[in-house]
């Protein structure tokens, strides 16, 4: 190395519906740092780190250009900045959906039924290139908010917009018709610096951080009392990482068993568990995972 570290910069969203989730994963991996400062950068107390608090809609840019290394922004947003950047990981928050949506009481079921109509979005990239990609010529609308009033006010025959649970479309009497973008927050990466030896070592020693939080979301710490013999049948019904921890208990007929279970077949393992005798059984949440 050149001896002189260079500290990261990483631009996150300054107040919104990323701020949260982003917020929680970079003190979830231990960074310390005062979450809401006017100052333009905010240092990391125990890692060589910035932070950049901006709006969502400049952060693919900045990355881009250099100005910061890293980035947390929703994926929707990437595309439609269409930001030379590299995307590292998908984060797990931020859930959403790019949707072309229409009034209820419309008679339009499909996008290419949208042909010579108005459309109104804040996503004008995205949706040009969604209907020239199907063949569809529409007349984008472009707002920068509020895009779901558009049908009533009568300004467009449809929107693209961003929904998350549907509330807001049902709201305004709107229904989706077709998914333009499936979207979460990813971390992303400028191209040329996540390569560059002076800050790689530090980009890769946030990743694994990530990497151990996201991946022990995903499983349970599971321990168990088990009769001896039903051993086998536990060892397959739950194969752990490697292989389960037994441990034996006084009464010499009797084991303890801890192993680890995915989050998304939770339920199942349990009921196949007690089904092969195991009993007491203790849940905890894992910290960290690192594989
Ligand atoms: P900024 O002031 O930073 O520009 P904004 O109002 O443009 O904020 P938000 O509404 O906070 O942006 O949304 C930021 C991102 O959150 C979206 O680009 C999207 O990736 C994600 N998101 C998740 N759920 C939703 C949702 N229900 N509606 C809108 N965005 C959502
Ligand atoms: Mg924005």
């Amino acid at each position: 190395g050149t001896g002189e570290e260079r500290r990261l910069r990483l631009a996150m969203q300054r107040q919104g519906r990323l701020t949260e989730g982003t917020t929680s994963l970079l003190r979830g991996i231990g960074l310390q740092f005062e979450s809401y400062q006017q100052r333009l950068l905010t240092p990391c107390r125990n890692f060589p780190l910035d932070i950049l608090f901006g709006r969502d809609d400049d952060i693919p840019e900045y990355v881009a250009d250099g100005t910061v290394d890293l980035g947390i922004v929703g994926r929707n947003m990437i595309v439609e900045k269409e930001a030379r950047v590299e995307e590292l990981l998908p984060l797990g928050f931020g859930y959403c959906s790019l949707v072309v949506a229409v009034p209820n009481d419309s008679n339009i079921e499909s996008p290419e039924q949208l042909h010579g109509k108005r459309v109104a979005t804040s996503y004008p990239n995205s949706t040009k290139r969604y209907f020239q990609n199907l063949g569809v010529e529409v007349e984008l609308v472009v707002l920068s908010g509020s895009v779901e009033v558009a049908p009533s006010l009568g300004i467009a025959s449809a929107i693209v917009d961003i929904s998350a649970t549907g509330s807001t479309l049902v709201l305004n009497d709107l229904r989706t018709i077709a998914t333009v973008l499936e979207s979460e927050a990813v971390l992303i990466a400028n191209p040329e610096t996540v390569e560059s030896s002076d800050v790689k070592p530090n980009i890769d020693r946030l990743l694994l951080r990530i990497k151990s939080l996201l991946a022990a979301k995903q499983y349970k710490y599971v321990m168990m009392n088990a009769p001896r013999w039903a051993l086998p049948a536990i060892r397959k019904i739950t194969p752990g990482l490697k292989s389960p921890t037994v441990v034996p208990l006084a009464d010499p007929d009797w084991v303890a068993v801890h192993t680890v279970i995915q989050e998304s077949e939770f339920w199942e393992v349990i009921e196949k568990l007690r089904e092969a005798g195991a009993s007491e059984i203790l849940v905890n949440p894992i910290e960290k995972l690192l594989l």
